[in-house]
């Protein structure tokens, strides 16, 4: 290890002692601080130093003999640094074979496109103005939901909801309990796609998994199946007197309380069950409705996304930074692995 290596491994233990990771307002305190005019070097130096560009590069010129690794210069170019070869004068962007390589804009731009899609923001407040930047950023944030769905489909995979006494609601949209109070859910009849949702009250925000359904007269079977895969036994199951019939005696399963009993428990008749579970669905009902007018893929993802902002949302910049880092690492294995510096989870 030379003395340049050593130093970038310190400051890998320090960053990682720091407890940034967890702050939520990680983009404010790290990151703004840095995208200010002139300070593009450092900016590079903290992209190479949590893994989000490469911190060394090799020669990628065939006919050049040199094994040196490339040397790191100030350029007249748009992240105001790039890699020389001194051998044979090749050039390398910073930002090669980077999550940054396939978008035409300023580093700093990209990171805060990333920062809104953290957010939730809508394109029309991240993109600014033209039509070529808003394309960028729309592209970006196609980018970070990519990156969002292949995380929780290899790394996470498969979650299970509920456990012993922890109440467990199941429900369909539309057509279920979840959208009936919901003044913008009166065109049921034009939604076309229907979703099984599940939600685990024991998480604070409620957990939800949720499934586009295909509408097959298999659907009862299936639904029965993925409750079985999904809930784990013990748990006591809320549910719509359409579904209540189907799931009332599956095995290992604590309890099964039709919707329509809880609202008949409430003291006063004051409909407070009801409301809680439009609180509890309001973010998944506008997925819901959403996804409507999507692809099956794209409502997929959709629904992907939604998982991804309810597991991930509180710390949401930093855990997307982490883990386009290890998408790009899986993806690109032609680039020098870097040591993390993030907590594994
Ligand atoms: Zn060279």
């Amino acid at each position: 290890m030379d003395t340049d290596e050593f130093i970038a491994a310190d400051s890998f233990v320090s960053m990682a002692k720091d407890t940034t990771f967890n702050d939520p307002n990680f983009f404010e305190t790290t990151v703004e601080p840095l995208l200010v005019a002139g300070r593009e070097g450092d900016l590079c130096e903290w992209l190479k130093k949590i893994g989000l560009i490469a911190k060394e590069q090799k020669c990628p010129n065939n006919e050049c003999l040199t094994t040196d690794k490339m040397q790191w210069h100030r350029a007249r170019v748009v992240d105001k640094y790039n890699w020389v070869c001194l051998e044979c004068k090749k050039k390398v962007p910073a930002r090669h074979a980077s999550f940054f390589s396939d978008f035409k804009c300023e580093l700093g731009y990209a990171l805060k496109v990333i920062d809104g899609w953290c957010r939730n923001l809508p394109l029309s407040d991240v993109g600014g103005e033209g039509r070529t930047k808003a394309n960028v950023a729309k592209r970006i944030y196609n980018g970070c939901v990519q990156v969002a769905e292949w995380y929780l489909k290899t790394k996470v995979g498969e979650f299970k909801l509920g456990g012993t006494d922890i109440v467990v609601i199941v429900d369909v949209f539309p057509g279920g309990n979840m959208s009936l109070n919901t003044p913008t859910t009166s065109h049921n009849n034009n939604f076309s796609k229907r979703v099984l949702c599940i939600a685990d009250t024991a998480h604070v925000p409620v957990r939800v998994w949720a499934h586009l359904l295909e509408g097959s007269n298999k659907e009862n079977y299936k639904i029965v199946e993925m409750v079985k895969s999904h809930v784990m036994p013990g748990s006591t199951i809320v549910t719509n007197e359409m579904l209540y019939p189907l799931l009332r005696n599956l095995p290992g399963i604590g309890e099964v309380i039709s919707t329509e009993a809880l609202i008949n428990l409430d003291i006063n008749h004051d409909q407070k069950s009801l409301k809680n579970l439009e609180t509890i669905w309001a973010t998944t009902v506008d997925a819901c409705i959403q996804l409507q007018d999507m692809s099956t893929t794209h409502a997929e993802q959709h629904l992907c996304e939604l998982q991804w902002r309810q597991m991930y949302g509180f710390i949401a910049f930093p855990s997307i930074i982490q883990q386009i880092v290890e998408y790009t690492a899986h993806h690109n294995p032609l680039r020098t692995p870097l040591p993390s510096i993030w907590p594994s989870n």
